[in-house]
C-alpha cells in the first residue's frame, strides 16, 4: 500500500505501550478501535493521533505557548501525515459553571434569542439582551443565575449564647478570631449579653448594618476601621464565587446558606423588560423550560416568511437533540447536572449543527450511558457526520457501535506490555474469524442465566417522586444480583443513586468519579501498600523508612517529591512536565542507591501489578495485587498516578476495595464502561463472588452481556424524562423475555438469537 492523502498515515508509534506500530487509516470513513482494556487504544487514538493533530494546530499559537506545548505534547511517533483538524469528543464532563446550560452549550439558545429579537412582541432590542449573561438582559436581583443564596441566620447564630460565648457559629468569627474582634470592639454590643436578649436595634446593627465608621463612644477602634453587619460581611467575603475564601469554606457555607428561586424573576434569570417580549404568549424563558421535544412542537407552530431560514435552522438543531435521544432535557438545565453520557451527546449535537467538512472526529466510548435503543440514534448520527465528508475515529467496546465501522483496528493481543500491537485490520465480518479476542467474542454463542437466585428478603422503596419518578414503588431483593435497566433519562440513577441511599444510607455507591485528594497519590498509596514497601526497603538496607517517603527526607527538593512540575498556561488546561532534577522519580539520587532484590524504589514503581505479584510473592500484601489482576487491572504500573486512570479503571480499583466486605448493599453505575467484551465475564465473576459473600449487588447497566446474567431485573421506563419514571418490569431474565412492553426485552431477545 502506498500512502496517499486518502489515508492518515502513521509511522512508528511508540507512545506508552505501543510497539513501534505503523498503519493507515482510511479518510471519510468510520474506523473503530477495539481491544482489551489497557491494550493501547487510547495511547494510539488520543495520545498519538489526537495529540499530534492538536499539536499541528498549536503551531499557529504564539511562540511562548508553542514551546511549552511542544516540550510536553509531542507524541512518541516518527511521523503522521494527512491529518485533518481534530474535534475530540471525550467523556470529560461539561463545566460546572452555573451559567452554562443545555441551551448555551448546544448553541440552540443563540438561535432562540435571534428568533425573539426578530419576531417577538414587543421588540425589546437586539438578540444579545435575551441572554441572562448580558448586563442588559439579566435579572438584576440574581444577576442571571435564577436563584439567590441567602444566609440562614438560624444556622449561623446560636441565640442562646453571647458573642463572648461564641454565638457566631461560622469559622473565623469564633471568639479570639480577628473577625470576631471587630464585632466585640465596635462598642455597639455587650459582648456578654445573650443574643436572644438583643434589642431590635442591636439585631439590626449585628446583622444588616451597611459599612460605616463606628460612631459609638465605647468603640475601642481607632479612626481607620470600618464596621459592617454580619450578613453583608459574609456575602462579600464568602458568598461571591470569585472571593478567595469561597472555595476554602465551601463545606461550612453549605450549612449556613440556602438557595431559593429568585423572587424577582421566579427562576427565569431575565429582567422584566426582556420577559415582556413574547411569541404566541410565551417568553424566551418559558421556551427554555420546555422539554426539547415540546419546544420543537411549539416552534413548528410559528410561521414567518422573512425569517424562514432562521426557523428552519432552529428546528434542525432541536431535531438533532431529539434524534440523539435527549428530547427530555430542557434548554435551561445546567450542564453541571448532566451525566457523563448526556454531556458527551450534548457535545455531539453542537457539532451536528455545523456544516464543516474534512474534520477528524474522535469519540471516546460514545455508547456510555446508553440503552441499546439509544444506540440506534447515536449510530445514525455518527453515520451522518461521516456522510458530510468527515473522518471518524472511535474507541469503543460496545458491539452495536463496533458493527457500524467501515474499518476496524484491533489492538492487542493483551494489555500493557502484552499489548500495543495491531492484531487485526479490516471489515467487521472478517473480524469474527480473525482469531483475535474481539473476534472470538463476536462468534461465540449467547445465553442467559439458567438458574437465578431467589430472594428471601427485600428492601422497599415506596412512592418515589424525585425528578421524573412517578410515585414509583419497587421491592429490591437482598443478597442477589439485580440489574436496573431502561433507556437513558428514564430515571435509573435517580431511583438507585438518589432515592435509595436517602432511605437506606448504608448503601455504597461505586462509580467512576475521581478519587479525592489524588494529585500526590499513586496506585500504591491508594492500596495502602506504599508504607509496607518502604518498610521492606528500610529493613533490607538498614536505614530509616523516612528516606523512602516522597514527602519527607528523600524527596527531590525541586518538585517536592511529586516528580512533576505544574505549568499554568493561560486559556488552556494546566500541563505537567516531568521534573528536570529527578527525571520524574520524585527522589534524591541518594535514595536511588538503595535496593531491594536488585531494584531501587523507582524501578519498583515501574513494575506492573502482574510483575509485582511475582516479585513480592513472599510478602502478605500480594493478595491485593491478585485481586486487581482478577479485575483485569494486572497491566497497571505500581507508580501510576491516580489522576491518570480512566473512569473504568478507577471504578474497578474502587471495586477491589469492596471485595472483602459482607452484608453490604453495593451499587455499581455502569461497571462495563471501558471493558472489552471478553473482560465482561471476569467482571461478572467478581459480582457473583460479592453476592456469594452475602452482599446485595445492584447494577445500573445497559450492557446485554451483564443484563442477561442477572438474578433479577428492574426495568424503568417506558421512555425518558417525563415519559419515563415508571416501573415497567421486575422479575427474572426468563420472564422478561416473555414480556412484550419493554424495550429492554426486545433488545435482549435479538441479542440472544
Ligand atoms: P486502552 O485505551 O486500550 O484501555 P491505554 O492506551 O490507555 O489502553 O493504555 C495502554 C498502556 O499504557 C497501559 O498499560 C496503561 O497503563 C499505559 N498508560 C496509559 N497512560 C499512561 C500514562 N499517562 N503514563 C504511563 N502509562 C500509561
Ligand atoms: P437515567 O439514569 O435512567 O439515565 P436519570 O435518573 O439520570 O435517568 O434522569 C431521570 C430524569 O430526571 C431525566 O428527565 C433527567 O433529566 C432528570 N434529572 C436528573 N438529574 C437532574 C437534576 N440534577 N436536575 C433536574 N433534573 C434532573
Ligand atoms: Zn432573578
Ligand atoms: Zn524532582
Amino acid at each position: 500500500m502506498k500512502p496517499n492523502n486518502k489515508h492518515i498515515n502513521i509511522v512508528g508509534a511508540r507512545q506508552n505501550n505501543l510497539k513501534n506500530i505503523s498503519l493507515e487509516i482510511p479518510k471519510d470513513e468510520i474506523t473503530v478501535f477495539t481491544g482489551v482494556s489497557g491494550s493501547g487504544k487510547s495511547s494510539l487514538v488520543f495520545k498519538t493521533i489526537g495529540a499530534e493533530a492538536q499539536r499541528q494546530i498549536n503551531e499557529t499559537q504564539n511562540s511562548f505557548t508553542r514551546n511549552r506545548l511542544n516540550h510536553y505534547g509531542v507524541p512518541d511517533v516518527d511521523k503522521i501525515e494527512h491529518l485533518n483538524v481534530p474535534v475530540i469528543i471525550s467523556q470529560k464532563r461539561l463545566g460546572g459553571n452555573a451559567r452554562s446550560t443545555v441551551g448555551t452549550a448546544t448553541d440552540i439558545y443563540t438561535s432562540l434569542r435571534l428568533l425573539f429579537s426578530r419576531i417577538g412582541q414587543p421588540f425589546v432590542g437586539y438578540s444579545g439582551v435575551f441572554s441572562f449573561n448580558h448586563p442588559q438582559g439579566m435579572c438584576p436581583a440574581c444577576e442571571g443565575l435564577g436563584f439567590v443564596s441567602k444566609i440562614n441566620t438560624k444556622e449561623l447564630l446560636d441565640e442562646n449564647k453571647s458573642l463572648n460565648e461564641g454565638a457566631i457559629l461560622f469559622p473565623t468569627f469564633q471568639p479570639g478570631g480577628y473577625r470576631w474582634l471587630r464585632y466585640v470592639n465596635s462598642g455597639y454590643f455587650d459582648a456578654d449579653k445573650k443574643l436572644r436578649d438583643f434589642s431590635k436595634t442591636e439585631w439590626d446593627l449585628l446583622l444588616n448594618a451597611d459599612e460605616h465608621m463606628p460612631t459609638h463612644p465605647n468603640s475601642s477602634w481607632g479612626k481607620t476601621m470600618r464596621y459592617i453587619g454580619l450578613l453583608p460581611r459574609i456575602e462579600n467575603d464568602f458568598l461571591k464565587r470569585d472571593s478567595k475564601e469561597h472555595n476554602i469554606r465551601k463545606k461550612e457555607l453549605q450549612k449556613i446558606v440556602v438557595s431559593t428561586t429568585c423572587p424577582d424573576c421566579l427562576g427565569k434569570r431575565l429582567n422584566e423588560n426582556v420577559l415582556s417580549c413574547k411569541i404566541h404568549g410565551k417568553d424566551i424563558a418559558d421556551c427554555a423550560m420546555l422539554p426539547i421535544d415540546e419546544l420543537l412542537k411549539f416552534i413548528k407552530t410559528i410561521s414567518s416568511k422573512p425569517f424562514n431560514s432562521l426557523l428552519e435552522e432552529l428546528k434542525m438543531k432541536l431535531n438533532n437533540v431529539v434524534d440523539i435521544g435527549l428530547q427530555y432535557l430542557t434548554l435551561d438545565r445546567s450542564t453541571s447536572s448532566l451525566s457523563g453520557g448526556e454531556s458527551q451527546r450534548i457535545k455531539m449535537v453542537r457539532h451536528l449543527g455545523n456544516s464543516l467538512e474534512n474534520l477528524l472526529y474522535i469519540f471516546d466510548e460514545p455508547s456510555i450511558g446508553l440503552h441499546p435503543k439509544d444506540l440506534d440514534n447515536i449510530s445514525s448520527i455518527i453515520n451522518k457526520i461521516r456522510n458530510k465528508g468527515n473522518t471518524v475515529l472511535i474507541v469503543e467496546h460496545d458491539p452495536d457501535i463496533i458493527k457500524i465501522a467501515d474499518h476496524i483496528v484491533d489492538i492487542g493481543p493483551g494489555a500493557g506490555v502484552d499489548g500495543g500491537q495491531i492484531v487485526y485490520q479490516g471489515s467487521f465480518n472478517d473480524l469474527k474469524t480473525s482469531g483475535s479476542r474481539t473476534g472470538a467474542y463476536f462468534s461465540q454463542k449467547r445465553s442467559h442465566k439458567i438458574s437465578p437466585r431467589k430472594a428471601v428478603e427485600t428492601i422497599k422503596i415506596k412512592d418515589a417522586t424525585m425528578y421524573n419518578l412517578k410515585e414509583l414503588s419497587v421491592d429490591i431483593p437482598l443478597n442477589v444480583l439485580s440489574v436496573v435497566t431502561g433507556v437513558a433519562g428514564s430515571g435509573k440513577s435517580t431511583l438507585i443513586r438518589k432515592v435509595l441511599p436517602s432511605q437506606f444510607p448504608e448503601v455504597r455507591i461505586i462509580d467512576q468519579s475521581p478519587i479525592i485528594g489524588s494529585s500526590r497519590g499513586t496506585l500504591l498509596t491508594y492500596l495502602g501498600i506504599f508504607d509496607k514497601i518502604r518498610k521492606v526497603f528500610a529493613q533490607a538496607n538498614k536505614v530509616s523508612t523516612q528516606l523512602f517517603s516522597n514527602n519527607s527526607l528523600g524527596a527531590c527538593s525541586n518538585c517536592k517529591g511529586l516528580g512533576f512540575e505544574k505549568i499554568d498556561l493561560a486559556f488552556m488546561d494546566d500541563v505537567e512536565l516531568p521534573c528536570e532534577v529527578c527525571n520524574g522519580s520524585g527522589f534524591t539520587p541518594e535514595v536511588l542507591k538503595y535496593k531491594f532484590q536488585r531494584k531501587n524504589i523507582t524501578e519498583i514503581m515501574e513494575l506492573t501489578i502482574e510483575e509485582a505479584l511475582t516479585f513480592f510473592r513472599e510478602l502478605e500484601f500480594v493478595d491485593n495485587f491478585r485481586l486487581l489482576t482478577e479485575l483485569g487491572l494486572g497491566y497497571l504500573k505500581l507508580g501510576q498516578r491516580l489522576n491518570t486512570f480512566s473512569g473504568g479503571e478507577r471504578q474497578r480499583l474502587k471495586l477491589s476495595a469492596e471485595l472483602e466486605v459482607r452484608n453490604h448493599i453495593i451499587v455499581l453505575d455502569e461497571p462495563s464502561i471501558g471493558l472489552h467484551p471478553s473482560d465482561t465475564q471476569m467482571l461478572l465473576d467478581i459480582l457473583e463472588r460479592l453476592v456469594e459473600m452475602g452482599n446485595t449487588v445492584i447494577v445500573i447497566e445497559h450492557n446485554l452481556d451483564i443484563i442477561s446474567q442477572a438474578d433479577w431485573i428492574i426495568d424503568i421506563g417506558p421512555g425518558a424524562g417525563k415519559c419515563g419514571g415508571q416501573l415497567i418490569f421486575q422479575g427474572t431474565v426468563d420472564s422478561l423475555l416473555g414480556y412484550k412492553n419493554s424495550e429492554t426485552a426486545n433488545y435482549l431477545k435479538s441479542y440472544l438469537n
